[in-house]
């Protein structure tokens, strides 16, 4: 048996939730293994929000200033009528996040937070090429099947491998997630454009219509050289079997140019390449681990993205999940996974509602609840 045969932890996945739980579970002193289906990570163009709710999990991890120096730094989070421009929120970020919240509120290009994370792994013990195609729970260990070939004895098996988890299916069964009946479009906009209108872009807002339809624009780097929007469109199907399609300037014309305001106008100007993303979902699930086998981020609590703050549900569930095996040790998983669900199921379903719902911070409402709270510090039981 080579040392890779039998392992303590495997984390299935590398993605923003799996690359955390790596991390945290390592610094925390335990063995870990991350198993992930990519032959390599690409910088994909869309931006995230990452909240002071997770800054302080980066902070554990090393990564806090470092991401700080990359992202842009918005001072408000502002909310629009689509069509006249009047705000309807203005939600303080800033040095009012700092101060209140405990850390700071940033946007960043995916890629590059994705980039952060992953360096900071073992790279002798970051496999990639490793899809999951089976698993199977013996009496001490549970049994890896991947698609290379390899099979590997796993102490532990953190499921972090996104909406279509296999490690969920092995717990629940069978069930495709369901379409939501909503798209986003995704698109870094062209700059010279956008500058070229002469107006002034606010570093993070999102534009309103009825029924929830939206453009959250923001942007992704510390000096704003470059701005990122994503929308929420309702439709009827989605017909496609990939997982995103390209769109245009010309549909994003038709679905938002009818009297919207010069800066959305300036924003649909200014689109080159756009592509289009449905939006998938699931019910919150009875069941968050069983054995040795445990589910954290989309695996998990799927949402809908419009709270921005589903792969910050990933990354605090790692935080907390690392505490409470630091908790009661390896050995007392059972215990350990309990105390996990206790501590996160109320809250990550609540933020996977609202998410679902697209009403935050549509009107004026205190968000202390999702950006005060810390991961690291919170009670456990
Ligand atoms: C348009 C859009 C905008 C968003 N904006 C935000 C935002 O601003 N803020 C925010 O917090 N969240 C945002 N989200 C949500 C966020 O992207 C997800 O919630 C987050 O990525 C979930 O992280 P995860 O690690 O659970 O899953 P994923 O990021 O999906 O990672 C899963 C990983 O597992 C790997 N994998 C899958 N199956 C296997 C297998 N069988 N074997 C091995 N590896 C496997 C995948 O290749 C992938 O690397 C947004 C989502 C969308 C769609």
């Amino acid at each position: 048996m080579t040392d890779l045969d039998r392992i303590d932890i495997a984390v299935i996945g590398a993605g923003l939730g799996g690359a955390a739980a790596a991390a945290l579970l390592t610094d925390a002193g335990f063995s870990v293994d991350v198993f992930e289906q990519a032959p390599e990570f690409v910088r994909l163009g869309a931006g995230i929000h990452i909240g002071p709710n997770v800054m302080k999990i980066f902070r554990r991890i090393g990564l806090e200033d470092r991401l700080a120096a990359i992202g842009s730094h918005p001072d408000h989070w502002f909310s629009r009528d689509g069509m006249t421009g009047e705000y309807l929120s203005r939600i303080r970020l800033g040095d009012f996040s700092l101060r209140e919240y405990g850390a700071p509120y940033i946007t960043i290009h995916r890629g590059d937070l994705h980039a952060e994370q992953i360096g900071v792994l073992d790279k002798n013990r970051l496999h990639f090429d490793h899809g999951l195609t089976d698993l199977e729970e013996r009496d001490d260990h549970v049994l890896l099947t991947f698609a290379n070939g390899r099979q590997i004895a796993a102490g532990l098996v953190i499921g972090a491998d996104g909406i279509n988890s296999i490690i969920r299916e092995k717990l629940l069964g069978i069930e495709k997630p369901r379409f939501s009946g909503w798209v986003g479009h995704r698109a870094l906009v062209d700059m010279d454009k956008l500058r070229a209108t002469g107006l002034d872009y606010e570093r993070c807002v999102k534009w309103w219509w009825s029924q929830s339809r939206h453009i959250m624009a923001y942007a992704t780097t510390n000096d704003a050289s470059e701005y990122y929007y994503v929308t929420g469109v309702p439709v009827d199907s989605w017909d496609h079997e990939t997982g995103y399609v390209d769109s245009s300037r010309d549909e994003m014309a038709a679905i938002f140019g009818d009297g919207a305001h010069p800066m959305v106008q300036g924003l649909i100007d200014s689109t080159t390449e756009v592509t289009k993303w449905p939006f998938w979902n699931r019910d919150p699930m009875s069941l968050w681990s069983s054995g040795r086998l445990c589910l954290l981020g989309d695996a998990c609590h799927p949402m809908r993205p419009h709270m921005a703050q589903g792969a910050g549900m990933a990354i605090e569930d790692a935080a907390v999940l690392t505490r409470a095996l630091s908790l009661t040790g390896a050995a007392d998983y059972r215990n350990a996974f309990t105390i996990y669900e206790n501590a996160r199921k109320e809250r990550a379903t609540m933020v996977q509602t609202i998410s679902n719902a697209n009403t935050w911070l549509k009107e004026p409402e205190d968000p202390a609840w999702v950006y005060a709270y810390d991961p690291m510090t919170v009670a456990l039981h």
